[in-house]
């Protein structure tokens, strides 16, 4: 499953980062997710949850704030949210554009004792 994949990442990175601050609990963790990655918070939450039993950071909060696509166009230099996932420019209807934000995945931060 997808989501397991990247819910062990997130939870890789959390127990080593409170293995360098020897932390006693993680109360919470935020992580951003951009609509690309095609996660469900929902099951997202369910595999955190489950790899989570028995560690440090069991019990915490898992908080997912969902980053929208957004492009930057190449030929007005204009930033647009994606809709729909239509790439084109909405100022100039240019179809050279870039992607700025969609694609994340990262642990932003999280909270511990
Ligand atoms: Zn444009």
């Amino acid at each position: 499953m997808h989501e397991m994949s990247i819910a062990q990442s997130v939870v890789d990175i959390i127990l080593q980062e409170s293995q360098n601050h020897q932390v006693n609990r993680v109360l919470s963790v935020a992580v951003k997710v951009g609509e690309l990655s095609a996660v469900e918070s929902e099951s997202l939450k369910f595999c955190f949850n489950f790899l989570t039993k028995g560690t440090l950071a069991e019990g915490a909060k898992l908080e997912i704030e969902r980053v929208q696509v957004t492009c930057r166009c190449q030929g007005c230099g204009s930033n647009f949210t994606v809709q729909g996932l239509v790439f084109v420019c909405p100022s100039c209807q240019s179809s050279e554009v870039e992607m700025v934000t969609g694609r994340e995945l990262s642990v932003e931060s999280f909270e511990a004792e």
